[in-house]
């Protein structure tokens, strides 16, 4: 890359506006890429930056795309940070968004259709204001005519694939770029994504051969680990404020929960029997306490949040010391993410997850019932709820999974292969000294076969790893209401939760059981279940299943 075109211009952007010497991994590829006219999907962790990545190619003039890169991004703080930073380094950058002022957009829309002085080099916007303004429409035609649009950029584009609470309908209609504005180029950034949602990605902003630039997802620096939650509240402010004092008196630290009352609870506690310095952070307090709340940890005149998953995007604190977790996320992309929000320094950081099976429970039910039981609303989408479902459940496995080295559960669902040898005991797993467990589940593994056998027979258009282990448990839920009928309904009933999770998960892990991908008509993908290529040779006797665990203590 270094004998590209655009080689000498790029280092010199780098040297002068952003004051930086080297790239990262991947930076100078990205660049490279966009300049050349190419779409290009960047998959980097949270901190790996990302923004460097399309900032600095919109400042180049020698790119084959020329004029405004568009950047497009969820969060109206985050891109009032990102500015108000280009715009110190002298950077021409506007945002476009509802926050902004009238006169603001004024400006910037004259400058866009002045024939005469610069046009601006980065203009942000969110996907709803794209959407929703003819005006901004018009402006993007007038410099798509003019040639004078050099490209898109899609920011956190894992937005894309989310639904339920993080769900933004605009996002999912960026596909009017490519099919309004053909021909100018699209860069997609996310910091989580594993393949299947990259696919959703790329083919919901109509990304043509993008070239993919993708890096270990790995995070040497973090400890992992899972500890039983106890099922009192106060017991749990007392393991959280008990680990806190030991380990990370002085440190910054996140503390997430469900709801947001016991993120106000979990603080006041905190503070009150405990003196920690906590405060609380979600979506339901005013916009003053929010800011002020989130302006002090940053600052460090705090030094806990507690909040719900609203707090955390974009936020870039580099010194995080511990994530804790008082309940599970709701899929493995959020868990990653909000953990990785620690130890952006690289620095050794904790990330703990508190977990109770009836977490789990409550999260199900909040999928289950998406709407609130608000009418006006309308019937929620099954497929949608199938889908989280499967989600959570994955997330339910990495949690009750007490043998495994957590980075390689982490990382194989970024499809990453990841060698054990190498999380160097930095994880729960790891370091569990707690003899190796082995029974023979081959009797519970071929009765599960012929189960999923029977529900397809039901159902052929696709049967979902939930829904197998739901029929296998007995539920009683409407995802298994056409299965009640197969004669094995319910003959894993006196099988816990940890170890029915833990016979499919390695059912799937030895090929008895396959996945498969079907793509909705909404354009987003769901994964059902098939009987494997393997499991033939159990059914006949012939291979014994055997699972080897470590019993949690
Ligand atoms: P992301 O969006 O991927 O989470 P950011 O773009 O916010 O990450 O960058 C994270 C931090 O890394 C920022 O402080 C940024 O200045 C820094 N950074 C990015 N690229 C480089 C680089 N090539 N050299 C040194 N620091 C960098
Ligand atoms: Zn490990």
């Amino acid at each position: 890359h270094t004998a590209s075109p655009y080689y000498r211009e790029v280092i010199t952007i780098l040297k002068t506006t952003f004051k930086l010497s080297t790239f990262r991994t991947n930076q100078l590829e990205c660049i490279v890429a966009t300049l050349d006219g190419k779409d290009v999907f960047y998959l980097a962790p949270t901190g790996g930056g990302k923004s460097l990545c399309f900032q600095l190619p919109a400042l180049c003039v020698t790119g084959k795309t020329q004029g405004t890169t568009f950047v497009i991004s969820p969060l109206i703080s985050l891109i009032e940070d990102q500015v108000s930073a280009l715009r110190s380094k002298g950077v021409n950058a506007w945002c476009l968004t509802s926050a902004a002022e009238e006169n603001e957009v004024r400006e910037v829309m004259r400058m866009m259709r002045s024939s005469v002085g610069e046009k601006p080099k980065l203009v942000y916007t969110t996907p709803e204001r794209l959407q929703k303004s003819d005006y901004l429409k018009d402006v993007v035609n007038q410099l798509y005519e003019e040639k004078q649009l050099a490209r898109f950029v899609v920011d956190e584009a894992h937005v894309i694939g989310s639904w339920g609470r993080d769900f933004r309908a605009s996002y999912a209609e960026l596909k009017v770029l490519r099919k309004t504005w053909p021909n100018v180029p699209i860069m997609a950034l996310t910091g989580s994504a594993n393949k299947d949602a990259i696919e959703d990605i790329k083919r919901n902003l109509a990304m043509q051969n993008p070239v993919c630039l993708a890096q270990s997802f790995n995070r040497p620096n973090l400890h992992y680990e899972v500890r039983k939650k106890p099922s009192l509240k106060k017991a749990l402010v007392q393991a959280i404020a008990g680990f806190i004092k030991s380990q990370h008196s002085a440190d910054t630290g996140i503390i997430y929960c469900l709801s947001r009352a016991e993120s106000e609870e979990m603080a006041q506690k905190l503070r009150e029997d405990f003196g920690l310095e906590a405060r609380h952070y979600h979506a339901g307090i005013n916009n003053e306490e929010r800011k002020n709340n989130q302006d002090d940890w940053m600052a460090g005149r705090c030094k806990i949040i507690v909040a719900t998953v609203a707090f955390g995007m974009g936020v870039d604190k580099p010194d995080v010391r511990f994530v804790i977790h008082a309940a599970l996320s709701k899929d493995m992309d959020g868990y990653y993410q909000e953990t990785g929000r620690a130890g952006r320094d690289g620095q050794p950081s904790d990330c703990i997850l508190f977990y109770t099976w009836n977490d789990a429970t409550k999260l199900e039910k909040m999928i289950r019932n998406p709407n609130n039981n608000d009418p006006s609303r309308g019937a929620p989408d099954e497929t949608e709820i199938d889908r989280q479902i499967s989600k959570l459940q994955a997330v339910v496995a990495y949690c009750s999974n007490e043998s495994d080295c957590r980075r390689v559960l982490l990382l194989r669902h970024f499809d990453e292969e990841f060698k054990p040898e190498n999380c160097h005991k930095q994880c729960d797993n790891c370091c569990r000294p707690g003899a190796l467990v082995q029974r023979d589940f081959t009797a519970e593994a071929q009765q599960v076969i012929r189960l999923l056998e029977e529900m397809i027979a039901v159902n052929n258009r696709g049967v979902t790893q939930g829904q197998v282990k739901d029929t296998w448990k007995g539920k009683n839920g409407k995802n298994v209401q056409q299965y009640k009928g197969v004669s094995l309904y319910a003959a894993g009933k006196a099988l816990d939760h940890a170890t029915v999770d833990r016979i499919l998960n390695n059912l799937v892990a030895e090929k008895m059981i396959s996945l498969y991908r079907v793509v909705s008509s909404s354009g987003f993908s769901n994964n059902y279940v098939q009987v494997g290529s393997a499991a033939q040779d159990y059914l006949d006797g012939q291979k014994r299943f055997v699972v080897a665990w470590k019993e949690m203590d």
